[in-house]
């Protein structure tokens, strides 16, 4: 848990749950220790409760993080309860369940929403066959849900060059997407050698981001998210 955020949800002071178990192995994750899912809980509910209804109108919003939040059969019941208490609901989310995802969203006040690469070399970055069908899947579900949103794709140019980026920037501007940020990929916890020496000097160029700015109503780069 990180009780006090505001870079997690947009405009809000939030607390951050961070949920252990990811099925996936993106060489780039920040949090590779949350990838297995434990037996042990490092940190009991009725505690987190406790510091949220003390809380309670002097935090915004609850983000659940991860690893990957849906994996957690306990994610709606969690949300149900911390609603209870007067806070907005986040939800950051790889896109791995989508019929986890469209059970809770009805609950989300927010989603953060992974998009890793085009959908057909999901595997590339994810290690695992079928992820870009469930990853469409799911950003299908935000779109149709309403709920407010941002989608955001982490960059390196050994994963995504750029031809990719335009690729996968057009997809979504025809899924008539309107809030796309993309984040440079950043060492900081990642375990990967190759990854993580690598130089981002002059990637993204200035014209992709140009070029990929007028195709959004919103456009985000980030460099050190
Ligand atoms: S989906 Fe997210 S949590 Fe899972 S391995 Fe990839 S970056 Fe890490």
């Amino acid at each position: 848990m990180t009780p006090f955020s505001t870079s997690d949800y947009p405009g809000q002071m939030a607390t951050v749950l961070f949920v252990q178990g990811c099925p996936w192995r993106c060489g780039y994750c920040h949090n590779p220790h949350l990838q297995e899912r434990g037996t042990s809980n490092p940190l009991d509910w009725d505690n987190i409760m406790t510091f949220l209804q003390k809380r309670a109108g002097l935090i915004d919003a609850v983000v659940f993080s991860g690893g990957e939040p849906t994996i957690d059969p306990a994610l709606e019941e969690a949300m149900q309860q911390v609603k209870a208490l007067g806070y907005k609901i986040g939800l950051h989310c790889a896109g791995i369940y989508p019929r986890r995802l469209k059970e809770v969203l009805p609950l989300v006040d927010w989603i953060g929403l992974d998009i890793k690469a085009t959908f057909n070399k999901y595997a590339h970055i994810t290690q695992f066959a079928g992820s870009g069908d469930q990853a469409l899947a799911c950003l299908q579900a935000v779109l149709a849900s309403g709920v407010d949103y941002e989608l955001r794709t982490t960059l390196h140019p050994l994963l995504l060059p750029e031809e990719d980026l335009l690729e996968l920037a057009n997809s979504l501007a025809n899924m008539n997407v309107n809030n796309y940020v993309w984040q440079l990929f950043r060492d900081q916890g990642c375990n990967d050698v190759v990854l993580n020496s690598t130089t981002l000097a002059g990637y993204p160029s200035e014209a992709l981001v140009e070029q990929v700015s007028a195709m959004f109503t919103r456009f985000t780069l980030r460099k050190n998210a």
